[in-house]
């Protein structure tokens, strides 16, 4: 059976912005009826988004994000957080999912509130992105989708398999750009406008020159400028650097061969590599354990859930002119 929010309403990821016929779309009731509720409108919300090309398994990573969630924030016991072996893995459709093509942004529909002792409530949202880079939408679809995702989220996962390409970031600076457009209406502006990034890289295979985990030796390698570059790269770097206040890397282990290969694989833990397990359980916490969570900020003021709305709305209204 599935679980029920209130009397009613399913748990859920809901499409909150959509792609149809190339204009984007938003589900206005459904964003108002999740992040206007009595209980989360007036806090302030922390958003960890997931953006990246298709098939890179996003959407499998988050949903142990929100089992870490469920446990912290709701079971406040986090100690088998993980789960056991034999759960199937649930909660965003991962796979290619029910509609693999069609571009857009999803949220859980439960969010995830914490009352920090001495300061204002917390209200997490999860955030995932599907169609990006795919051969069905267009580039337009592509840079106003994740740069949504980026202005509205405190944390913008970028999922890159394998290592960081030049093409991973020059998309990256398309995106920046376009979005930076949405907030101040020049690209001018060298205030940075955006707070974490971190590339999350999947089935890192050099292991043996950055370790698994958060690698800082990894960032300041791809973001160092040098001679050998043209003007253009070293502007894409610096450009990277002044856009956000924090970019980091983590690099992670390769699944197994049942995660990546096998048609029947239903995420469960047991057909998991350990090795990858317990860079999950490293991962997490340290995005949304209670002391490492990171407020929305825009213009340097805290963004309350009812705010969201409105920013989210405005966002789609510019992207679709
Ligand atoms: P998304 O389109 O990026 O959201 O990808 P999904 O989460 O739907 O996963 C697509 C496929 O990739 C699934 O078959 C997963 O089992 C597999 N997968 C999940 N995580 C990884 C990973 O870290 N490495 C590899 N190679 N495959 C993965
Ligand atoms: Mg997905």
């Amino acid at each position: 059976m599935e679980e029920v929010l209130d009397s009613f309403e399913l748990i859920e990821a809901v499409q909150i912005v959509n792609s149809k016929s190339h204009t984007l779309e938003l589900n206005v009731d459904a964003v108002r009826r999740i992040l206007e509720a009595d209980n989360i409108k007036d806090r302030n919300v922390v958003v960890v988004s997931i953006a990246g090309s298709l098939r890179k398994g996003k959407s499998f990573l988050l949903n142990f994000f929100l089992k870490y969630l469920k446990a912290q924030y709701k079971s406040h016991d986090v100690t088998d957080w993980i789960g056991q072996n034999g759960d199937e893995l649930e909660g965003f459709s991962w796979r290619g999912g029910r509609h693999p093509d069609t571009i857009g942004i999803w949220i859980w529909s439960e969010i995830f509130t914490y009352d920090p002792p001495n300061d204002d409530g917390i209200a997490i949202i999860l955030m995932d992105t599907q169609g990006i880079f795919d051969n069905q939408s267009s580039m337009k679809d592509c840079i106003s989708t994740f740069a949504i995702s980026m202005l509205l989220s405190s944390v913008q996962c970028y999922n890159i398999m394998r290592c960081i390409q030049e093409d991973d970031l020059q998309y990256l600076q398309l995106f920046m750009e376009y979005a930076r457009l949405a907030v101040d209406g020049s690209d001018e502006t060298n205030e940075k406008v955006f707070q974490n990034l971190l590339f999350l890289i999947r089935d890192w295979p050099f292991s043996y020159d950055n370790a698994y985990g958060y690698s800082e030796e990894y960032v300041k390698e791809v973001l160092a400028e040098n001679d050998k570059q043209t003007p253009e790269m070293c502007q894409l770097r610096q450009s990277i650097e002044s856009t956000f206040e924090q970019v980091s890397a983590f690099l992670m282990p390769h699944p197994g061969k049942s995660v990546a290969q096998e048609k029947d694989f239903k995420g469960k833990l047991e057909d998991i590599d350990d090795e990858f397990v317990k860079y999950v359980k490293i991962l997490i916490p340290s995005i949304l354990a209670p002391e490492n969570l990171k407020v929305k900020q825009i213009n340097g003021e805290n963004v309350r859930a009812a705010e969201f709305v409105k920013y989210l709305e405005s966002y789609v209204e510019t992207f679709s002119g």
